[in-house]
């Protein structure tokens, strides 16, 4: 059997993070088993589907490297397709027309509410003769839901779920205007996409019992159910926009790398031991479904930070810098030179080691187009007494070859014959090039910067 699974979002306009992870699952599940990852728009909400909906789901998967192996599949354009099932249901005894008025139905609601129960049908059509029927009303079809008995379903992170039968009442299948509903169209359409394993939200586990019912009753293969723990909050409720973003696009936006979300959204719910770091290839090789944890994960900003910080030391100069020229020219306000680039990218080794976004790695890397305005600490250290060393010291590195190595030299030997540290000579420097306290090595700075820009700024401070 070749594992068939599918990521389904209904578009809403961004995509969540708690559904990228859903995707990241399908998606890791069908690389581990050698099978097929797909995508399905549920786009039967014709208001909000909307192109720029559907558009920044694409996007969202795009950026984590979550593509489908097939094309996707749009839900709404196979609706004549479900119609045609619910027909066939229809055929073999398993659905009826219901033709209740809206008025009848009104009733059934107002009496499941004054007992405190949640709206059902109460089956008034399921046995009924057709002949019956008022000629004003648009039958709907609705499905016999099996009234004996009960149904378990051993899902993959749930265990064995039961639900009696009973709790099932008949829903509806196809609308009085021919459209289907969700429940049907799911079914239809993992069937026809000979999905094997449906990774999904927990919010789903209520309807995979009316949906098994439905693959029983086409005589069906019934797929794999593994039904994962929604993400919750630091507090411990459902994550929702008031714990922060919930949108995995404004994370690309916040400078996380691809890398770290998808790092970070697998450990939020699967784990591998104690491993924090796992890249995409071990991610592949260890995933497995009895992995996902049963309780709700808790999103945890800082570990998101560190993860990403790791993942920006551990990327190549070039690739970073690439990634980084965006927040670069933003945090600029104008698009960079050749030679700023150039330089830019000679200091991104030292300018990685710090950085836990692609934000502050933009910041930090400014200091190669010029110095950032000075902050209470670096104006501190702007003394007289430290501004009469930077004068004696510029002196002696205008003779002087911009090499880490000979910069490291002179500083050492002005140090000692000013009679101070090398630290007190070198913090005033650090403020004159960069405009900060902290930055990567000075001398690998000032070697990058070069002789003219490097002397430039400290005459400028001075
Ligand atoms: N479209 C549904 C959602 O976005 C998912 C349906 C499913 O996975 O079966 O919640």
């Amino acid at each position: 059997m070749t594992v068939r699974v599918r990521f389904a979002p209904s578009p809403t306009g961004y995509l969540h993070i708690g559904s990228a992870r859903t995707a990241l699952f399908n998606y890791l599940f069908a690389k581990h088993n050698k099978g097929k990852y797909l995508l399905r728009i549920e786009d039967t909400d014709r208001e909000r589907s909307t192109p720029e909906a559907i558009e920044a789901i694409f996007s969202s998967l795009n950026w984590l490297g979550l593509q489908p192996d097939e094309e996707p599949i749009f839900q709404f354009s196979r609706a004549e397709r479900h119609a045609e099932v619910a027909h066939e249901l229809l055929k073999k005894g398993h659905a009826y027309y219901c033709y209740c008025s809206p008025e009848e139905l009104q009733i059934m609601r107002d009496e499941a509410a004054a007992k405190k129960l949640p709206p059902r049908y109460n089956g008034m059509w399921r046995d009924r003769d057709p002949a019956t029927a008022p000629a004003t009303i648009k039958p709907v079809i609705r499905f016999k839901s099996p009234q004996e008995g009960s149904l378990t379903i051993n899902d993959h992170v749930q265990g064995a779920v039961t639900v009696q039968n009973n709790q099932l009442d008949d829903m509806v299948l196809l609308r009085a205007d021919g459209t289907p509903t969700y429940m049907l169209s799911v079914v239809v359409d993992d069937h026809d996409m000979e999905i094997t394993h449906i990774i999904r939200g927990d919010d789903h586990l209520n309807n995979a019992f009316r949906q098994y019912h439905i693959y029983a009753a086409m005589g069906w293969d019934i797929p794999e159910f593994a039904h994962i723990p929604l993400i919750h909050g630091a507090d411990g409720a459902k994550l929702s926009k008031r714990h922060g973003a919930t949108s995995a696009d404004v994370y690309k936006d916040m400078g996380f790398l691809a890398e770290s979300m998808k790092n970070y959204l697998l450990r939020l719910g699967w784990a591998h031991g104690n491993d924090e770091i796992i890249n995409e290839e071990q991610a592949i090789e260890w995933f497995s479904l009895e992995g996902i944890g049963r309780s709700p994960a808790r999103f945890d900003m800082a570990k998101l930070h560190n993860l990403n910080g790791h993942y920006i030391r551990h990327q190549d100069d070039e690739s970073l810098f690439k990634l980084t020229e965006p927040f670069i020219e933003k945090a600029l306000g104008y698009a960079l030179s050749t030679e700023e680039k150039q330089r830019i990218l000679q200091g991104m080794s030292g300018l990685k080691e710090r950085a836990k976004t692609l934000i502050e790695l933009g910041e930090s890397a400014v200091i190669y187009v010029k110095t950032l305005p000075l902050d209470e600490k670096a104006t501190a250290l702007m003394t007289p007494e430290n501004i009469s060393y930077l004068n004696k010291l510029l002196q002696k590195l205008e003779g002087c070859d911009f090499s880490h190595d000979a910069l490291e030299a002179i500083l050492r030997s002005s140090a000692e014959e000013f009679g101070i540290k090398l630290g007190q000579l070198a913090s005033p420097l650090r403020v004159a090039i960069t405009g900060q306290t902290i930055s990567p090595s000075l001398f690998e700075v000032m070697e990058i910067l070069g002789k003219e820009e490097s002397l430039k700024r400290i005459q400028k401070i001075i």
